[in-house]
This record gives structure tokens, C-alpha cells and sequence, in this order.
């Protein structure tokens, strides 16, 4: 691919277009830029479903609230177009402001339901209609076959995922699990914040959600399990949002008795915000089904 990228809809347009006259399938793999080795997972997969991969690249300002880190969000696009084209993409969109919001813009999508209630929304109000409005948005303008999301957020995987269902839009979307340091630690381009105390500490949030599920595997009950997981980490001084678990396919409550559920967590350490998730299955006594 040409490591340039391309900034403008109407030449994104043509290209996309080239390649589906030719019956390319076109794989669409949305990020907000400073790219680490969990967005090249994803890209490596798009690659390995699809005949073209699109990565995009912006750092949407509707999925910010004020006061967050818009502004200081880690930015090298020069990189991130070295690094898409070393891992295979075939083309990185970075589409200007004025592309994606231009002045007359008017139109945000609010998906309800459990997906989006109690977890990320309680301390990011407006952030899933950011993230579905511009993923809305990116599909339109690419209308890829395949769309590629990070378990790493899995509360926007399932918002993603309910959205397209409900809007019938043409595309499968495609779960990645979360890549992670060999301490644990997930990938994210917000690690960047931690300073090295805090860095050290950092692994203690996926190692909190293991031994959690460790537990539930015991037998013990799950809101047990929650609070001593929200205590390891307040007593490793984070300060913790939320510790949850919620049914893994839609994000509704887990009721005791059923299989395949989700822990998901959110915590502060200093001025960065960490969130980690992991699978769980009851143990097969303790399911109804
Ligand atoms: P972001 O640039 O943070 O918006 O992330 C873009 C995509 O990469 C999202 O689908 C994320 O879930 C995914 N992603 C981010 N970090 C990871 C990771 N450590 N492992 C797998 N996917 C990730």
C-alpha cells in the first residue's frame, strides 16, 4: 500500500469502489490512531478475512466528554501509516474534522438497552453515541463486508453489534480478543499516560479480574467475588468505577444460573483510566441450563 494516507471521502470513494468493481472484499478496521500491536492483531485478522483492509484513523471528538483527554490523546500519524502498511492494510483513512463533522452535521445515534446501560455510559455519559455515530458513519462511507473490533472494549463491541442488527446494516462484525504485555496488562494507546510507578501497578487490574474468575470456577458466589476484586484493587490504589458482571452476549444482568458471562472493570490510576474484561463460565453445577 501507498503509505500515504488518504484524507478526503471522495477519494477514499474511488478507491473503495475500484476494489469492489474488481469483487474485492473490503475489511474495515476502525481505530483512533497511536497504534500498538493490539490494532495490528486486528489488521492481521482483517487480512486474513478480506481481500482489502481499510484502516481508519481519527480521534473522534464526539466520544469525548469535556474535560477528558481529546486534546492530549497520542497522535503520530506518520507511524501509524508505517506500521498499517508493515502489517498488510491496503489503505489508512484518516478523514479530516471537516470530512467527518462538517458544519451543518446534525445526526447522533443512541443505542439503548443493556448493552450501553450501568458500566462505561455511568462515568462517560455521551461516549456510546460518539462511538456509534462515527462507527455509523466510517461503515457508510466504506461499506465494507467485514468491520473488526477489539474485545479490549467489549462494552463497545456488543453497542457496535446491537447497532447494526438494528439498523440492518450490511456487515458482520467481528470480535478480536484483547492482546495484552506478558505482565497482563492490555494493550492501549492511553498506557502511554502511566508513569512507571503507576505502569508497575497497572497489571494488578487483569490480574484482579483472573483470580476472579478463578473463583467463580470455586463456586463462590459472584458478588462475593466482585467486592474482594474491587478491594484488591482500591488496597493497590486505584480508584476503582466499576467491577461487573454482566451476561457476555448481550451485557444484560447476570442471573445466577446461567453460562457465559463477562467481568468488566474500569479503574483510575493517577490521571489513567484503565478498563479490562475477561470471560467466565459458571461451573456446570451451577448453571440452569
Ligand atoms: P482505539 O484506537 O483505542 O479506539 O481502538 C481501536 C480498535 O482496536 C478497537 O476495536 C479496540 O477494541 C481495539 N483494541 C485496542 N486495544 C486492543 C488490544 N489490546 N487488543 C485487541 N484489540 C484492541
Amino acid at each position: 500500500m501507498t503509505r500515504e494516507p488518504i484524507f478526503d471521502l471522495a477519494t477514499l470513494r474511488i478507491c473503495v469502489a475500484a476494489w469492489r468493481t474488481a469483487k474485492l472484499r473490503v475489511a474495515l478496521v476502525p481505530t483512533m490512531g497511536a497504534l500498538h500491536a493490539g490494532h495490528m492483531r486486528l489488521v492481521e485478522v482483517a487480512k486474513s478475512a478480506a481481500d482489502r483492509v481499510v484502516v481508519t484513523i481519527f480521534v473522534n471528538p464526539m466520544q469525548f466528554a469535556p474535560g477528558e483527554d481529546f486534546a492530549a490523546y497520542p497522535r503520530d500519524l506518520a507511524a501509524d501509516c508505517a506500521r498499517t502498511a508493515a502489517a498488510g492494510a491496503d489503505l489508512v483513512y484518516a478523514p479530516s474534522m471537516a470530512t467527518m463533522y462538517p458544519a451543518h452535521y446534525a445526526t447522533t445515534i443512541n443505542v439503548a438497552g443493556p448493552a450501553v446501560a450501568g458500566l462505561e455510559d455511568k462515568y462517560r455519559p455521551n461516549h456510546f453515541a460518539g462511538v456509534a455515530t462515527v462507527v455509523a458513519k466510517l461503515l457508510g462511507q466504506i461499506q465494507p463486508e467485514i468491520a473488526f473490533f477489539g474485545e479490549k472494549d467489549f462494552q463497545q463491541l456488543r453497542v457496535v453489534e446491537r447497532m447494526v442488527e438494528d439498523l440492518d446494516l450490511p456487515v458482520r462484525i467481528r470480535a478480536v480478543p484483547t492482546v495484552r504485555e506478558a505482565d497482563g496488562l492490555a494493550l492501549s494507546s492511553r498506557n502511554a499516560y502511566l508513569d512507571a510507578d503507576e505502569r508497575r501497578r497497572a497489571p494488578r487490574l487483569y490480574a484482579a479480574l483472573g483470580e476472579a474468575v478463578r473463583r467463580i470456577g470455586d463456586g463462590v458466589p459472584i458478588e462475593d467475588v466482585l467486592r474482594t476484586a474491587q478491594d484488591a484493587l482500591s488496597a493497590a490504589d486505584f480508584t476503582v468505577d466499576y467491577v461487573a458482571a454482566r451476561r457476555a452476549a448481550t451485557l444484560g444482568a447476570f442471573a445466577s444460573g446461567e453460562g457465559e458471562g463477562r467481568i468488566l472493570a474500569a479503574a483510575r490510576l493517577g490521571r489513567t483510566r484503565l478498563i479490562d474484561n475477561v470471560g467466565f463460565a459458571l461451573p456446570p453445577a451451577l448453571r440452569d441450563t
